[in-house]
């Protein structure tokens, strides 16, 4: 099975990660898990350009999809056709949150990079840990108050945050939003109950 998780920064998702393959191995299930952008040698040189280098939407929006063929091709694939599970931090539905939502590329755009680098695949669940904005700042930020570029950045992840819950929307069968205000626990419990029903 093909696993992604999602979610805006400080929404808690790496918290997560660890708690999700344990409780999928505790079950017998060999996991393979990975990120993007990134999850090759590859797509970690591509994410290295794009968290640092300048560059125009549309060529970042492409170097995402470039990061995923690769990680689909050497990474993604294989696992499945072995049989193991794979968990990947973001897929493309991060693209559709920042990339269009956060940063404006047109959504028609990004469902034609998505037709046609996989036509096929999508994960059959995509856990999306939901907070509201305040929440994901103080989790990475919890003291100050905000200047104006900050204040940017906020309308930024709110957009990103509409944009991951629309698509939630449009794809109920395969997506799980989890309330990650709860605490740990809490969300773990939630987490368990939503995998149970794949296994
Ligand atoms: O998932 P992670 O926090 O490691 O992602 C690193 C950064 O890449 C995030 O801060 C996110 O803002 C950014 N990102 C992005 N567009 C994507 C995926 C991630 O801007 N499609």
């Amino acid at each position: 099975k093909f696993l992604s998780v999602e979610g805006i920064d400080g929404a808690g998702k790496s918290t997560h990660i660890g708690f999700i393959t344990d409780f999928l191995e505790s079950r017998g299930k060999t996991v393979v898990t990975s990120r993007e952008p990134g999850g090759t040698p590859l797509g970690e040189k591509l994410r290295d350009l794009l968290l640092h280098e300048k560059m125009h939407l549309e060529t970042e929006a492409l170097l995402m999809f470039a990061s995923r063929r690769e990680h689909m091709a050497q990474v993604i694939e294989p696992a499945l056709d072995a049989g193991s599970w794979v968990l990947s931090d973001r897929f493309t539905d991060a693209s559709f949150a920042y990339q269009s939502g956060g940063r404006g590329l047109d959504r028609t755009k990004m469902e034609a990079l998505e037709a046609w680098v996989h036509p096929h695949l999508q994960p059959d669940m995509t856990l999306l840990f939901d907070v509201p904005l305040e929440v994901a700042r103080e989790r990475l930020d919890a003291t100050r108050t905000l200047d104006k570029f900050e204040r940017e950045q906020e309308a930024f992840f709110a957009r990103c945050r509409a944009e991951y819950l629309r698509r939630a929307e449009q794809f109920p069968a395969r997506f799980v939003v989890i309330d990650s205000t709860r605490s740990i626990a809490e969300t773990q419990a939630r987490i368990s109950e939503a995998l149970e029903v794949l296994l």
